[in-house]
């Protein structure tokens, strides 16, 4: 019988499956991408926001025509204790100018446009189709098995997301700690533009992401997320597994029904229809987490290699996954020219991301994960702030005491030392 042979195997059409495909089927390659849902998007899960700078010229061609929700104008920072909070909102004239630096966006109409894409360049998507493993013949991957049929190719692309079957059987990944994953729940929640626009203070096709931490997640590591789109608020909860199974029990899907009860958030959902209901893990171990990138005929970008990101401020995977993609297929580009597909030509994918800005930035973040670790941050430094502005804003029957002696209170020694030790930690990130 004849085996199906192509010049490349993706599997998972995700975005660094989709990025991969684009690029080679560009070049002229014979692209296959498996995908186990019923079409791209349907089965991936993502906050909301990607960022364009760090890949907006690997795609020059995409993003005109991108369907990309609202552009991100004003950025925020909730912090959150049991019974109060205090947000922070930043709005700068760059991030009102184009190109414009991020995005809120949908993966269901986002991947399933990005594999139009890749399709129009000449890639076969084919859906439905799970593959359930490699064939390794000398010690190489030479293919993947799906649906029962062989199906060979001179590399394999790995793109099957964060518990990547692909990369396990090819042995380039072991079986993760619960420290390097997160769970995320979120809903898409549709409301007419114009009540968003009203409700955020947005004009016209603005957007603006909120992030919450503390109380949202029951004082444990993660937090909270909203992001604007053109119809619909995308909201969700993410927390780490870890201090899930650790200390005071919690049913993490409920922290999603208990954040959506909370008065900052009610008031900005309310009248909306929950459209869309998603959980998904994402890796968040950091550098020390990630996968080995290579082997013989095999390659692994995107979650699968553990190239998503919390940092607090912003939590990243998709421009990793899509520049993860894209250097593979360009990694897969230089090992054609020697017509060889071993460790040895395809180590060059390791050199092009330590090149890029995402292995800098795994690099200048490898702290990240320990220093942000921390229960206090969830727990004390929330309570302490919003307590703080409370007693700054309240005006009792009696004289008002003066604001120095009102915040010093809050300041012990004890504090102020832990504070200190918390501040050396951080430092690193
Ligand atoms: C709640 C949450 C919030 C997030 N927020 C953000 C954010 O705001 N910004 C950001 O940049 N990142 C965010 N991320 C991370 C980001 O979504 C991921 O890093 C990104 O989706 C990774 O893309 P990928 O292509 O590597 O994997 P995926 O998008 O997971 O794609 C993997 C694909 O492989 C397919 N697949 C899996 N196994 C098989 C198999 N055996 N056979 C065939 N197909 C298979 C899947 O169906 C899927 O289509 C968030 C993630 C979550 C869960």
């Amino acid at each position: 019988m004849e085996v199906e042979k192509f010049d490349a195997i993706i599997v998972g059409a995700g975005l660094a499956g989709l990025a991969a495909a684009y690029t080679l089927a560009q070049e002229g390659l014979e692209v296959l991408v498996l995908e186990r849902g019923d079409y791209a998007g349907a089965k991936n899960v993502t906050g909301g926001r990607l960022y364009l700078n760090p890949i907006r010229d690997m795609f020059p061609d995409l993003w005109k025509k991108a369907p990309l929700e609202r552009f991100i104008a004003r950025e925020e920072v909730a912090i959150v204790a049991k019974e109060r909070s205090l947000t922070m909102s930043y709005c700068g004239e760059e991030l009102r100018q184009e190109p414009y630096q991020s995005y809120s966006i949908l993966r269901a109409k986002f991947d399933r446009w990005l594999a139009k894409q890749a399709e129009r360049k000449g890639a076969m998507l084919v859906t439905k189709s799970r593959v359930d493993d490699v064939i390794i013949d000398n010690g190489q991957v030479v293919g993947v098995i799906a649906g029962g049929e062989e199906l060979h190719a001179d590399v394999v692309i790995a793109c099957d997301g964060v518990m990547s079957l692909v990369a396990e059987k090819a042995g380039l990944r072991k079986p993760g700690n619960p420290r390097d994953f997160a769970v995320g729940f979120k809903e898409v929640i549709e409301l007419d533009p114009t009540v968003i626009e009203d409700r955020f203070g947005l004009n016209g096709n603005e957007g603006a992401a909120r992030l919450y931490m503390g109380e949202v997640t029951k004082g444990k590591f993660g937090g909270g997320f909203l992001y604007t789109n053109k119809e619909s608020l995308s909201l969700g909860i993410v927390v780490g597994i870890k201090d899930l199974t650790e200390g005071e029990q919690v049913q993490a899907p409920s922290l999603l029904d208990d954040f959506k009860q909370r008065p900052e958030v009610a008031s900005l959902i309310r009248g909306g229809q929950t459209v869309e209901y998603s959980a998904h893990v994402i890796p968040e171990g950091g550098l020390k987490a990630l996968t080995k990138l290579y082997g013989n005929g095999i390659l692994v970008a995107g979650d699968a290699a553990g190239l998503s990101m919390n940092i607090g401020v912003t939590v990243r995977g998709m421009e990793y996954a899509m520049a993860s993609g894209y250097l593979a297929a360009q990694a897969v580009l230089k090992a054609r020219e020697t017509g060889q597909f071993n460790a040895s030509q395809l180590a060059v994918y390791e050199l092009l991301l330590k090149d890029s800005f995402v292995m800098k930035d795994f690099q200048n973040f490898k702290d990240a994960p320990a220093a942000l670790d921390n229960p206090r941050f969830f727990t004390v430094y929330p309570e302490m702030v919003t307590t703080m502005m409370s007693e700054l804003y309240a005006v009792g029957a009696g004289p008002k005491e003066r604001i120095y002696p009102t915040l010093k209170k809050h300041l012990t020694i004890r504090e102020l030392w832990d504070m200190l030790g918390d501040l050396r930690k951080v430092r690193k990130i």
